[in-house]
């Protein structure tokens, strides 16, 4: 059986920052300049904004740069960057009902990352949304049974993650640039099949990157593996090993935490660092949407101004619907924050009790995305309800690693009012998926599904009627096999690609550029390792002896 991703991801990074210094020439060399910014008032073209300034969930004392944040990705103490503050937005919504998505991408992100100049962020942002979405409006909005469903799954790899990683790569040139980093960064990544790609396709060609990513040879599905192994660009390394994802994990962290490795990549002029989702440079792109759809909504007349909307998030590692909680206390009038959990429902178990157990059988469910029993990116939100204080956020995380769980108080529990936890099992997630087909047509991906049915649940207990939003994280071309079985299991019979097809057909909708692309692709990497080879492997891609 798989373990759960969050904690791996988590407890990775901590202890290759812990142990392997990456940074630690970077640091010794710019300290007082770079890593030691104080608050401040920037003043540009006579405008006065207030600079976000990021710390650790786990220890307040350091002060650093969005730029800095994005470059570390976790703090050294395992802690996640926090912003000292949420920034109001600073336009109207009736104003960014006018704007693009990539306009409205530049009011969100300029004033998180108050440290990147404006021709940076709109450099990063014009490279990163542009026509690898297959729509000009990056994050349409549909209407289905009463509700809107935000599709965040037109971008390169077909699900919400290419919403982060197409401009994660852009803003890390820029904030190596920023911070006078010369090495050529690399990104090391052990993947189940979601990430890798998003993660590959975001970096692929960037300049002054490589891309490395380990997958268990037999544990992803054929679409997985086959969207990986086409991976173009110079700069991009796949490869399989003889394993499971836990193994391709744990090699991965004995690469972080290679201090002879480090070295020798430092004196070739690189250093490693991580795509992953707990970087401050993935959550921040990801508020962008919430506001995008608010102001959709308002030009298209669905709601009045000033109109409160319900959020509703399929959630694994608690980033997204995060993100959806950011956009709230920027100023988007959103009621509830919906968290939809499936099988793995340890955080609808913390929304009823106020208890945060990870002890419990792992389930393997058909929206693996969201297979994960530690929800890394709810540690900011915990940070917050115990009032800003490191101390207090330690000593829960401390308990969740050693014992595998943690309790809040009732004042804390008290902060979550906004939230609002449910769960959908297998059955109602595939029954889901058939009444929204046979009722109007539209096909939900199984992450979707679970979303929309944990929406039904909340409108049945609360009869809130509060006009909704729905997070639509994947195309139902990625999991087309459960998404057609949920539908007739007649399904089950026909090859891969012929579901697509049938798919395509019975939904009405043109297959995906990203699987039609696959469908006859060249395969570009056909390394296989043993997982003790992995180390070779690297230094063979990168050149070192
Ligand atoms: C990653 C992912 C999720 C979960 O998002 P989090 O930010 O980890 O909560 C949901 N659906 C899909 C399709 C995903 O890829």
């Amino acid at each position: 059986m798989r373990r759960q991703r969050g904690n791996g991801e988590g407890s990775l990074l901590t202890e290759a920052f812990n142990r392997m210094d990456a940074w630690g020439e970077a640091r010794e060399r710019g300290k007082p300049k770079v890593f030691r910014a104080e608050h401040r008032t920037l003043k540009k073209k006579g405008m006065e904004k207030m600079e976000v300034l990021y710390s650790s969930t786990r220890d307040g004392r350091e002060k650093i740069t969005a730029s800095q944040a994005i470059l570390k990705g976790l703090s050294e103490d395992g802690g996640l960057f926090v912003p000292d503050h949420i920034p109001a937005l600073s336009c109207t919504m009736r104003e960014l009902a006018d704007k693009s998505y990539q306009e409205t991408a530049y009011e969100v992100m300029k004033l998180f990352l108050t440290d990147f100049t404006e021709e940076e962020l709109k450099t990063c942002i014009a490279r990163a949304y542009d026509s690898k979405f297959d729509t000009e409006v990056i994050a349409p909005l549909v209407e289905a049974e009463g509700a809107y469903y935000l599709e965040l799954f037109h971008g390169a790899t077909i699900a919400f993650k290419d919403m982060a990683l197409s401009i994660l790569p852009h803003l890390m040139i820029a904030s190596a640039k920023k911070n006078h980093v010369e090495n050529e960064i690399v990104i090391l990544t052990a993947t189940s099949g979601d990430t890798g790609k998003a993660a590959l396709a975001g970096f692929a060609d960037v300049a002054g990157t490589k891309i490395i990513v380990f997958y268990p040879k037999n544990g992803v599905s054929p679409i997985q593996e086959k969207q990986m192994v086409t991976q173009k660009g110079d700069n991009t390394f796949v490869v399989g090993i003889h394993g499971n994802f836990d193994d391709a994990q744990t090699g991965v962290k004995m690469l972080f935490n290679d201090k002879e490795l480090a070295e020798e990549m430092a004196g070739h002029g690189l250093q490693f660092s991580s795509a992953n989702s707990i970087n401050i440079g993935r959550l921040v792109p990801q508020v962008v949407y919430y506001v995008y759809a608010y102001a959709q909504l308002l030009k298209e007349e669905k709601i009045q101004d000033g109109e409160q909307i319900n959020v509703v998030v399929p959630t694994g590692n608690f980033g997204n619907i995060l993100a959806a909680f950011y956009a709230k206390h920027m100023g988007v009038p959103i009621h509830k924050l919906i968290c939809a959990s499936n099988e793995n429902k340890v955080l609808y178990d913390f929304f009823q009790t106020g208890d945060y157990d990870r002890n419990r059988e792992f389930k393997l469910t058909s929206s693996p995305s969201m297979d994960i029993l530690i929800s890394s990116n709810l540690e900011r939100l915990i940070y917050r309800i115990a009032g800003g204080d490191p101390e207090k956020n330690a000593r829960l995380m401390k308990s969740l690693s050693e014992q595998g769980s943690y309790q809040i108080t009732a004042e804390m529990r008290e902060q979550l009012a906004d939230f609002y936890g449910n769960f959908a099992d297998e059955a109602e997630t595939a029954g889901r998926i058939r009444a929204m087909y046979e009722n109007t047509g539209y096909v939900l991906d199984t992450h979707t599904a679970v979303a929309s049915a944990v929406y039904k649940k909340y409108a049945s207990d609360t009869q809130d009627g509060t006009k909704t939003v729905i997070a639509s994280t994947a195309s139902p071309f990625k999991f087309t096999r459960s998404v057609m079985n949920a539908i007739d299991p007649k399904y089950d019979a026909m090859g891969d690609f012929d579901l697509v097809d049938e798919l395509s057909k019975i939904g009405n909708v043109a297959v995906p550029k990203a699987i039609d692309e696959i469908r006859t692709a060249p395969v570009l990497h056909d390394h296989v390792c043993d997982k003790t080879e992995m180390k070779a492997v690297v230094k063979q891609f990168l050149g070192i002896e």
